[in-house]
């Protein structure tokens, strides 16, 4: 076994260990493997593993992976900070987008998509941690990009997204996933159809799991750490 294949592995039995922990069904956890900046004999080696869905942030480099890989039935999630002069790409080659943040690229995301296509899986990132460098909406601006991205002939709302400020203490962690998870509860309240919570990195898997994550975003634990 490769050790690709073998930290994954260890991975997935965390995360059922973890749904077992929270009372939570087995199975209702999806692990996206997150895999920028990674060559793509690294991408090959999860995949023989049974690793089907991908997480990249950087367009150009995610492309050149999507069409060397094409045909063999991967996802992919595209969930980076997004320029303007990239959404066509991104459109055009991602079935989801994890970090929508402005009305703008929205907009451009759903005008792009190809027809071809179903409609693009989208999440919006939320800035839980209050850092204004940090990509994010603020809670206040939720209802309304919700109800822009909803109206979107071409985009399909799906759930919220979010990266936490880096937090040791396990018991601290739980903290902005149950606040995104209330935000969540509160736009099913209001209508809206959603079925995904993408909170959870290598370091913190667990607390999103336990506040009810249902995709987990995991790059370090799969394939090492970034240079
Ligand atoms: C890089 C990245 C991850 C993976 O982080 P690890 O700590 O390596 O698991 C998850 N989500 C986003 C948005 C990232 O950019």
């Amino acid at each position: 076994m490769s050790t690709i294949a073998q930290r994954l592995s260890a991975v997935r039995a965390k995360i059922s260990q973890a749904e077992g922990r929270a009372g939570r069904p087995a199975g209702s956890v999806k692990l996206l493997a997150v895999s920028k900046t990674r060559p793509l004999a690294d991408l090959q080696a999860a995949i023989a593993a049974g690793q089907t869905a991908f997480g990249e942030s950087y367009v150009q480099e995610a492309v050149a992976k999507i069409t060397a890989l094409a045909g063999q039935g991967l996802e992919w999630h595209f969930i980076g900070p997004i320029q303007s002069n990239k959404t066509a790409l991104i459109a055009g080659h991602f079935a989801w987008v994890h970090s929508v943040d402005r009305a703008k690229i929205a907009q451009r995301l759903s005008d792009q998509r190809p027809a071809d296509l179903p409609p693009l899986n989208v999440c919006l990132q939320l800035n839980l941690s209050g850092e204004a460098s940090k990509s994010g909406i603020h809670p206040a601006e939720l209802p309304e990009l919700a109800a822009l991205v909803a109206r979107l002939p071409n985009l399909c709302l799906r759930g919220l997204m979010t990266i936490p400020a880096p937090e040791a203490d396990p018991a601290k962690q739980r903290q902005p996933f149950h606040d995104l998870r209330q935000l969540f509860e509160k736009l099913c309240q209001d209508g809206y159809a959603l079925d995904t919570l993408s909170m959870g990195m290598t370091d913190d898997l667990e607390a999103a799991i336990y506040e009810g994550a249902t995709i987990v975003r995991i790059g370090t634990a799969i394939f090492g750490a970034r240079d």
